[in-house]
């Protein structure tokens, strides 16, 4: 006999679930790097129906910038990477900015100092400096040497370079190892003698990142923290505040840092371009940048390049993620948005370069359907929409601007030219219908009849033209412009060589 309970489902997954996070902190452009980690956070969330938080470590009041934290929202929105929970959309384990989160720092750490796991330190900035130059000149690691430990602010005011207003440091155990699992990379163990007793309050009260970050991790249920293997250092002082406060350990994924080409970071010193404004000002689509940030270390199982961000959610397994630093190859990058550009139905390429013809001075947004069928002509071509406004600013000229010496095709005389293009003018200005079939039978017809080498030909009209040696195809090019823009460069091209003499 069956009872209620049999029909039961099985008892859940115990696994807590899955909440992940990014943390970056607001001093500057968004870096590149915010984004990548965001998309691994992304994926993996999002494979297991987790949650994705987004909270701003901004206690670094020396490097704050203001906008900072605005560009990160638009940026990581502008690439799709959007957040369950943070600072502009709240949820319930705020506040989701660190500088609003003072108390809970404080409280954690005068927990610590009353349980002996952390002290007060008087020592000023000057004498520091000393012991750790004097440690590092004895062949040793740079340490604070406790001065501070076990005395009473009474005892130690009695001392040199004090400071009254104190840090607080964590005690780190001065013998054995601290280790810790890496999904990506096992076991990874660190002495504990060579660590420093880090600061977790400073003087002005602020939290260290070290302590903030696992305080938060901690109050906000993080069960994976996924981020970058620079990290990877502070991991063993992380997992030593987690064992003092007696919390669980999340799980640790070091991302590898991408490269460039000669093995050295992409930093923003270095790379100026690094900054996702940068990315997003040039043109890159955002759905381009994130598939190519996914190919940064990521495989889909069966190798394709290129997947959309729900097809690498459903596919997502840290399994294929490497831990060889990826190279961040730009070239790679303008393949991938050139292709995302020619998948783009011609109404959306308009759209989203609209913006970038209309910064550039030229009158796009009130001729939307001409710009259309001008992009019809460069979809083939574009690579970054930022190139579009010089690639197609002779379609605006009310006068071209080149030199009258490029109209003079090879074999060609100057009086062969302009008798070349006034017989085309001729053609042109009665020609129906006025289309790229049309133009082109009559005018290769032209080619014949006056005995010219069509390449020479050609190259003389599309100069009148476009004002250039490459450019779209010819016909299609002097349809787009219409009957009188075509006419008014070919008058303009027939004075021009008719002054050469
Ligand atoms: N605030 C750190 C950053 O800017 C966060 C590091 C972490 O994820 O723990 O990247």
């Amino acid at each position: 006999m069956s009872t209620p309970s049999d029909s039961q489902p099985p008892t859940p997954n115990p696994q807590p679930p899955v909440r992940v996070r990014i943390a970056p902190s607001p001093t500057g452009d968004p870096h590149v790097g915010t984004a990548y980690t965001a998309l691994f956070n992304v994926a993996f969330a999002r494979h297991h129906g987790g949650q994705f938080v987004l909270r701003i470590e901004d206690t670094d009041r020396t490097r704050f910038v203001e906008q900072s934290e605005r560009l990160i929202f638009d940026s990581l929105r502008w690439l799709g990477l959007t957040w369950d929970e943070g600072p502009d959309v709240g949820g319930p384990y705020g506040p989701y900015r660190q500088s609003e989160r003072v108390e809970f720092y404080q409280q954690c750490a005068r927990e610590l100092v009353a349980r002996g796991q952390a002290y007060s330190c008087w020592c000023t900035p000057e004498r520091l400096k000393r012991v750790r130059e004097e440690a590092l000149a004895r062949g040793e690691p740079p340490k604070y040497d406790r001065l501070c430990l076990g005395l009473a602010e009474a005892q130690r005011s009695q001392r040199p370079d004090f400071s009254p207003r104190p840090v607080i440091r964590l005690r780190m155990p001065s013998e054995g190892e601290t280790s810790f699992e890496d999904v990506l990379r096992g076991r990874i163990s660190f002495q504990n003698a060579l660590i420093d007793d880090q600061v977790l309050l400073k003087s002005d009260g602020f939290p260290t990142y070290h302590l903030a970050v696992v305080v938060d991790d901690h109050l906000m249920h993080i069960s994976h923290v996924i981020r970058g293997e620079e990290w990877i250092s502070s991991t063993p002082k992380h997992v030593v505040l987690y064992q003092d406060f007696g919390w669980e350990l999340p799980v640790f994924v070091h991302l590898p840092l991408l490269r460039n080409r000669d093995r050295s970071k992409v930093s923003k010193r270095r790379n100026p371009w690094a900054v996702l404004p940068w990315f997003r000002g040039q043109g890159y689509l955002p759905e381009a940048l994130r598939n190519f940030l996914a190919l940064m270390g990521w495989s889909m199982p069966d190798g394709r390049e290129i997947f959309t961000l729900d097809e690498m959610v459903q596919a997502f397994s840290f399994e294929r993620m490497s831990t060889t630093s990826p190279i961040f190859d730009l070239e790679k990058l303008d393949w991938l948005n050139g292709h995302y550009i020619r998948q783009l139905p011609l109404d959306e390429l308009t759209a989203r370069t609209l913006p970038f013809l209309d910064r550039a001075g030229l009158p796009a947004s009130q001729n939307v359907a001409y710009v259309r069928d001008i992009l019809a002509l460069e979809q083939e071509r574009l690579r970054e929409l930022a190139e579009a406004p010089q690639m197609v600013d002779f379609f605006f000229a009310d006068r071209l601007v080149y030199d009258p010496r490029l109209l003079v095709g090879k074999g060609m005389t100057p009086q062969q030219t302009l008798e070349a293009i006034k017989a085309t003018l001729a053609l042109v200005e009665t020609i129906q219908p006025f289309d790229a079939p049309a133009l082109e039978a009559a005018i290769r017809g032209l080619t014949g009849q006056l005995g010219l080498k069509t390449g020479s030909f050609f190259m003389a009209l599309r100069v009148a033209v476009t004002g250039r040696t490459v450019s779209p195809p010819l016909f299609q090019t002097m349809a787009v412009l219409g009957r009188a823009r075509t006419v008014a460069c070919l008058k303009a091209a027939c004075d021009e060589v008719a002054q050469m003499g």
